[in-house]
């Protein structure tokens, strides 16, 4: 058995290690120390988490830097604010033997004032997580001229979680002498090429098999109408009692605005996004983290850096902006081995838009059908058996069981399992008895007649030249009111007393509510969604139909699904939570 003593490393760590209680070397331990040691050289080791990865660049780390020099010579940078001050931890017991070594933690969410003055001090080691590091570079509080080694820990996270300029803007920073040694769990492509891109021929170790890289992410989409995407997601979440998700949203107002519905269903939710403070942020990841929340609701920024593990499902309520965001965002499911679903909900027109994903991941998504009622009724179903068979019996009860068993005499086993059942199953079959399919072809989709306004829904207003607007002036004045950004209003048509335009599908209501009450100089503003859906102009075909029927019909078809949804989403939903509850009362 290799000893540590063979490995080369001083007597104060080796002192340290006694008092760590480590008695041998792990393997990647056994295998990067001594070549870590021997001369300076750059590496990549890949191993699983667990198997002693901070040691294993930590110990000569240590023993590398010069205790009569006060510079920062050694970087470590890490994916997230816990493993960071987890690292830090670590190489002060590894070094607790060494007087005037200094390792100083530097992350986000916390005094930038205070993480200087430590650095002032003198840190020869800085353990960092890119964001905070590069902000603290570009304020001169931190100089990595003079580093003699970077360390990547959890590079495959770290790339992930999107860090990936972050890291090269940190590096361009230090000088070339300098050595890179790299640790991750998983040698995905994006890693290999840092490698390539960051080091000058590395040493490479692997322990345990290579390439267990491609995370186990399967990926699905289900294409819906635009205004069903919040129905698919909670079709979803119903077929999957045990769900433990993280839902994307483009928007702040999304994010808000699903999170909303979903606690207002009954369902366990909580949104994550930049309007909340640091502490908000924090108080919601931790309930989180700690499975009180069973879904997450996110932008992408805010959800940059979660490291939670068994996260079930990612949910992309829509697609990215960027395409590439795609990655960071899957990548937060499937972790430490287990098995995890991406599933992505598109309108017919976003379709091609996987095809762009699927180049840039290197992995096939596969078309589904969302779960029909009576499929979410039986799984419902079976976890609840499920869930009764492996309850432990509290004896407690035994008091009790006569007049219980005396209430049930009549009854039939079978009678008394079928009546037991339907209290729970009553619930969401009704609800799911006379929802409608959700198809491709629902909503707004219907209407977009083999054109690509697949995602966008086309305005009538009573406004128009008359009232001195051009089409410029009149998309400005749209945008204004609606507060929508550059591309929110398109194809604006202005006639004589009335006008045309478009908006996403997604802002459909913001316009109704917008013009529900509006006056223009006195006069009430009437905006309908138009029947015939071209862009191009006399869209309001049928005509007449005061503000009534305009305004209603398209609604009316949008109630038909959330005013059923949320009747049985009350009933149904409250079963869901109970039952996420009963669980987490078991672990
Ligand atoms: P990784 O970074 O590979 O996921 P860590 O470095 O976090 O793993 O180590 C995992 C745990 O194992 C830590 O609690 C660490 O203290 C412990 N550990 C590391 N090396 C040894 C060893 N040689 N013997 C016993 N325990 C060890
Ligand atoms: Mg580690």
């Amino acid at each position: 058995m290799t000893t540590f003593e063979s490995l080369g490393l001083s007597p104060e760590i080796l002192k340290a290690i006694e008092d760590l209680g480590f008695e041998s070397p792990s393997e990647v331990q056994e295998q990067t120390i001594p070549i870590l040691l021997e001369e300076p050289t750059d590496m990549v080791a890949l191993a699983q988490t667990g198997t002693g990865k901070t040691a294993a660049f930590g110990f000569p780390l240590i023993q590398n830097i010069d205790l009569n020099s006060k510079k920062t010579q050694g970087l470590i940078l890490s994916p997230t604010r816990e493993l960071c001050m987890q690292i830090t931890n670590e190489l002060k017991q590894y070094a607790k033997y060494y007087q005037n070594l200094n390792t100083v933690a530097v992350y986000g969410g916390a005094s930038i004032t205070d993480q200087a003055r430590q650095i002032k001090r003198g840190a020869q080691i800085i353990v960092a997580t890119p964001g905070r590091m590069k902000d603290m570079i570009q304020r001169n509080i931190i100089d990595i001229s003079n580093i003699n080694i970077c360390i990547l820990d959890e590079a495959d996270e770290m790339l992930n979680m999107g860090f990936f300029e972050d890291i090269k803007e940190i590096l361009s920073h230090s000088s070339d002498q300098k050595n890179t040694w790299l640790f991750s769990a998983t040698m995905p492509k994006e890693v290999s090429m840092i490698a390539k891109k960051f080091m000058k021929s590395p040493k490479e170790i692997t322990v345990g098999q290579k390439n267990i890289s491609t995370k186990s992410v399967s990926h699905e989409y289900f294409i819906v109408g635009g205004r069903d995407r919040y129905s698919a997601v909670k079709r979803v979440v119903d077929a999957n009692p045990d769900i433990y998700a993280v839902i994307f949203c483009r928007t702040k107002r999304d994010t808000q605005k699903v999170a909303e519905k979903l606690i207002e269903d009954g369902y366990s939710a909580s949104a994550l996004h930049g309007d909340l403070s640091q502490a908000q942020r924090d108080m919601v990841m931790n309930s989180f983290r700690k499975k009180q929340i069973q879904m997450l609701v996110a932008t992408d920024v805010a959800a940059r850096g979660i490291d939670v593990d068994d996260i079930t499902h990612v949910i992309n309520y829509q697609l990215p902006d960027e395409i590439e965001t795609y990655t960071h965002r899957s990548g937060r499911t499937g972790r430490a081995g287990k098995e995890g679903k991406s599933l992505v909900i598109v309108t017919k027109s976003e379709v091609r838009k996987i095809r762009q994903v699927e180049k840039i991941i290197g992995q096939k998504f596969t078309q589904e059908e969302l779960p029909s009622g009576d499929e979410i009724c039986k799984r419902q179903l079976f976890h609840l058996a499920d869930e009764i068979k492996n309850t432990t019996i509290n004896s407690e009860i035994d008091s009790f069981i006569p007049d219980l068993e005396a209430q049930f005499e009549d009854l039939s086993k079978e009678e008394i399992i079928k009546k037991f059942f339907s209290v729970e199953f009553t619930r969401f079959h009704n609800y799911y008895k006379n929802a409608p399919k959700i198809t491709q072809h629902s909503a707004d989709d219907s209407y977009s007649s083999g054109k690509d306004y697949g995602d966008e829904t086309r305005f009538f207003i009573n406004i128009g030249e008359k009232d001195g607007f051009n089409w410029m002036s009149l998309k400005d004045f749209l945008k204004e009111q609606l507060n929508l950004d550059r591309d929110g209003v398109a194809k604006v048509d202005v006639k004589n007393t009335f006008s045309f335009f478009n908006v996403p599908t997604d802002d459909v209501e913001k316009v109704q509510s917008t013009f529900d009450t509006f006056k223009l100089k006195g006069r009430h503003v009437n905006v309908e969604i138009t029947k015939d859906q071209k862009s191009g102009s006399g869209g309001r075909k049928g005509g007449g139909g005061g503000r009534d029927r305009g305004d209603r019909k398209p609604r009316k078809r949008f109630d038909k699904n959330s005013s059923s949804d949320f009747k049985g989403k009350k009933s149904g939903g409250s079963s869901v939570k109970s039952s996420f509850e009963r669980r987490r009362k078991k672990s």
